[in-house]
């Protein structure tokens, strides 16, 4: 995921990467223990999209495996 993201962001334009950058921070998983996320904390890029997605994730601080909905949140 890492070596895509960073082929995507090779290749788009300067201010377009920004953009997948400072929007991607916005999406953001939440763990029962607390922790939460954004989804270019993971890796990813999500840029563009709407609706509220599931996705099976490992929280970064208690390890646990869920189904966790990204939601976009206003600011980072
Ligand atoms: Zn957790």
């Amino acid at each position: 995921m890492n070596g895509l993201r960073s082929l995507i962001l090779r290749l788009a334009p300067e201010r377009w990467a920004r953009s997948m950058e400072s929007e991607s921070r916005l999406w953001r998983s939440l763990c029962n223990c607390g922790h939460e996320w954004s989804v270019w904390d993971e890796g990813g890029i999500r840029w563009g999209a709407a609706g509220e997605p599931r996705r099976l994730r490992r929280c970064p601080s208690c390890g646990r495996v869920a189904w966790r909905v990204v939601r976009k949140h206003l600011s980072s």
